[in-house]
């Protein structure tokens, strides 16, 4: 069966293209170049092609069947690999993507067994942790003697350069601090090695700040960004950055409503645990106007990453199948039938675009 009408999922590939650029264009008037991140999107191949028309130098992915997938259907530009390889995929790895993140030499031994069996040379960047404890070298001195053995011993690796990720597990903010410190390593490996490391990579959308407040340590030149050309949202309602150019309207939900109906705001009888465990408090405003939408957390992830568009309305909860709406102050309204349209959060994008339940439809 094809999927119904609604919910579907417009994306407006002119508006992610405009912030493509907007971004590809700051960033290379500060020296620095833009791999684009798809995998918010489920590594859409309309997107990608948008970054690549942008002046994006590439596409980037967590995982390589999202890569290969992408190869399959003619992206040509280089693939770089976001997640740390798991050894049980470096076959694939060496054949999907020509540059991977890594921070385990058992690996990159293996990635260059790999390349040496499919004649290539593969190109590798060494994380550094610099604070936030996701993935990366935590140990500065052992990232270096990494990089010299792949530049000496690994002969189907290129030490392509170093990373960094912030803001991740950690959360922990880029700043001048712990950036200029991966430029200090890279210019440590650079002189060891004796020529220069082509990629600093100073991380994803959480490092855009800087450059927006011209503080990005010179030496940084490669940043690898989703968020900030996919929705753009971000940096507006957590950092506080007008974006004036960019769109934050570029994925947009339409849900129908199945039911609309006055009920209490408190739940009655005892409350216990919801369908996930939780204990939810309600606060009791008196009799409301609920409407239900047809989707849920399997489509979106969790409620609070959905923005209705049309004023009044406020987003109360949502089990697997269902999104509960207080639909009694909105400006319009609301019937059995209506449809719903909102903007997203990351969470959201990542979740509703992966859906199968969910209709994709592009506007050019
Ligand atoms: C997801 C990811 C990015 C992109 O993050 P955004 O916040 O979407 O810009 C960059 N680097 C790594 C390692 C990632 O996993």
């Amino acid at each position: 069966m094809e999927n119904t009408a609604y919910p579907n999922l417009q994306i407006d590939l002119k508006k992610i293209y405009q912030n493509a650029k907007n971004l590809v264009s700051f960033a290379n008037t500060n020296g620095i170049n833009i791999t684009g991140v798809v995998k918010g999107s489920d590594s859409s191949k309309e997107v990608a092609k948008e970054f690549i028309k942008a002046g994006c130098m590439g596409i980037a992915d967590s995982r390589i069947e999202k890569l290969a997938k992408l190869k399959e259907e003619g992206i040509k530009e280089d693939m770089m690999l976001l997640r740390v390889p798991m050894l049980c995929e470096v076959e694939q790895v060496v054949r999907y993507s020509e540059i991977s993140l890594n921070s385990e030499i058992v690996v990159l031994e293996a990635l260059n067994i790999e390349a040496n069996n499919q004649n290539k040379i593969h190109k590798v960047i060494l994380m550094a942790d610099l604070g936030d404890l996701r993935e990366g070298y935590i140990d500065e001195e052992e990232l270096i003697k990494t990089a010299l053995h792949i530049e000496t011993k690994l002969d189907n690796l290129h030490m392509y350069g170093v990373g960094t990720n912030l803001g991740c597990f950690g959360a922990i903010c880029p700043d001048e601090s712990n950036l200029g410190k991966l430029v200090q390593i890279s210019e440590k490996i650079s002189a060891l090695i004796g020529r220069k490391l082509e990629i600093v990579s100073g991380g994803a959308t959480t490092s855009l700040p800087l450059l927006f407040d011209s503080k990005m340590p010179k030496g940084i030149n490669h940043l690898r960004v989703g968020e900030a050309m996919l929705l753009a949202r971000d940096l507006i309602d957590l950092w506080g950055y007008s974006m004036e150019g960019y769109h934050t309207d570029t994925f947009v939900l339409e849900a129908q409503v199945i039911e609309v109906k006055e009920k209490p705001s408190h739940p009655i009888g005892r409350i216990f645990v919801d369908a996930f465990g939780n204990t939810p408090e309600y606060e009791d405003k008196g009799i409301r106007k609920r409407a239900l939408i047809a989707l849920g957390k399997k489509d979106i992830g969790h409620h609070d990453s959905l923005i209705p568009k049309l004023k009044g309305i406020t987003v109360e909860g949502s089990s697997s199948d269902h999104v509960i709406l207080d639909v009694t102050d909105a400006v319009e309204e609301i019937h059995v039938g209506d449809i719903i349209e909102f903007e997203l959060y990351y969470q959201a994008m990542l979740y509703l675009t992966a859906s199968t339940s969910v209709k994709k439809v592009y506007l050019y």
